[in-house]
């Protein structure tokens, strides 16, 4: 029994050195990051005490990071001891009951129990025996210490005890294809669905002056340092743009079609398409990012030919990432192929939008949106959608 509680708790003690190691080699990565970009921007001199504002805020949610971090490893662990108490209480129970079972049925006679209940019994052993060998350790090292107590009584015994130290788990929900712990990451914003009302991330700076919400900015920070390991060169071009950025830039793209001598509906018609209607931007929601290179930042065709970008179009969602306006999907997304934007839904997203090759739109009607629950919001979507172009003239005109 010691031996056993002994080894529960260095299992505790390698889990917190796991996670304090996991911890640290996170913290590896944000440092080795930094230190590329910070290569980078010393090069720009321009970045001046908005890079050192950028720092501080830097260290600041590193700091923070690693708290969270701490307190999370902690409360497993508490967790874990709770867990391993109970264990180690039912293994007694179960020894005790065991005890005395024996102590009273040794003197009656073996008829007590008729051939038929003793092979059911028997039966019954056997399927809990393999039901067990398969739960967790814990179980089974239940049943070890009851067949060492007493293995004749054990087998007319264990039936009925057993139930008690192995209880039916509950069955897992099905989140092959859709996982509702993401529901925050599969919000979809486009033409036909502005940003909800006050939405406002916690976002935290990633790099070159841009931010990301806070809750996907491990995956970026991995997926980027992970292609800067490749020997390539990314550059995170665009994140996170409070309300009044987009404006402005969807007034600059309308301005340039304006100045090629369009009408202004064409005009915004046009901005339209490579550049979100301020409100339907997912740069708003912190969980997309443009990603040029820092030879290129420019964020047109050109980006094909990049191999840094080719990297992370074809990694980007072993990272839980993205590319979220593909060649193919242009009628259905509304924007262009933009082979630099890439957006965050989660890792059971991603795989499951690459291995079916569905863009979000796809993936939400197909998954999330089936439940009779939201069909009638599905219905509604989809009659919206049929007037394709978005409706730009009344978030932009003054
Ligand atoms: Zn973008």
């Amino acid at each position: 029994m010691n031996s056993r509680k002994d080894r529960e708790y260095e299992t505790d003690e390698i889990l917190g050195r796991y996670l304090d190691a996991d911890e640290e080699e996170a913290e590896q990565r944000r440092l080795l990051n930094d230190d590329i970009i910070g290569k980078y921007m010393r090069e720009k001199p321009s970045s001046g005490t908005a890079g050192e504002e950028a720092k501080r805020r830097a260290e600041r949610a590193a700091a923070e990071r690693r708290a969270a971090a701490a307190e999370k490893a902690a409360a497993q662990r508490r967790r874990k001891r709770r867990r391993t108490a109970a264990g180690i209480l039912t293994a007694v129970v179960l020894i005790a009951v065991l005890g005395l079972w024996q102590h009273h049925r040794a003197p009656l006679s073996p008829s007590d129990l008729s051939d038929a209940e003793a092979e059911q019994a028997l039966k019954e052993l056997e399927e809990n025996t393999a039901a067990s060998s398969v739960s967790s350790p814990e179980s089974a090292d239940a049943a070890e210490a009851g067949s060492a107590a007493d293995t004749a009584a054990a087998e007319s015994v264990l039936s009925e005890a057993a139930p008690e130290a192995t209880p039916e788990p509950t069955p897992a929900p099905d989140t092959s294809h859709y996982d509702p712990a993401d529901d925050w990451c599969l919000i979809l914003v486009n033409a036909e669905h502005p940003l909800p009302e006050g939405y406002d991330p916690e976002v935290v700076l990633i790099e070159n002056d841009q931010s990301a919400d806070v809750r996907c900015s491990d995956a970026l920070l991995k997926m980027l340092t992970d292609c800067r390991l490749e020997g390539l060169n990314p550059l995170v071009i665009s994140g996170f743009r409070e309300h009044e950025l987009q404006e402005l830039y969807f007034q600059n793209m309308t301005d340039m079609y304006l100045g090629a001598g369009e009408d202004l509906e064409t005009a915004q018609k046009h901005a339209g398409e490579s550049v979100a209607v301020p409100g339907t931007s997912e740069h708003e929601l912190g969980l997309a990012v443009d990603i040029g290179t820092t030879t290129n930042p420019d964020v047109d065709e050109s980006q094909l030919n990049e191999p840094a970008q080719q990297w992370l179009m074809e990694h980007c969602w072993e990272y839980g990432f993205v590319v979220r306006y593909p060649e193919d999907k242009s009628e259905i997304t509304g924007i262009i192929f933009e082979p630099w934007h890439y957006r965050y839904v989660g890792l059971t997203a991603s795989h499951v939008m690459r291995s079916e090759n569905l863009c979000l739109e796809e993936y939400l009607e197909k998954y999330v949106n089936a439940s009779p629950d939201t069909e009638e919001q599905t219905d509604s979507g989809s009659e919206t959608a049929e007037s394709s172009q978005p409706d730009s003239s009344s978030s932009v005109l003054p």
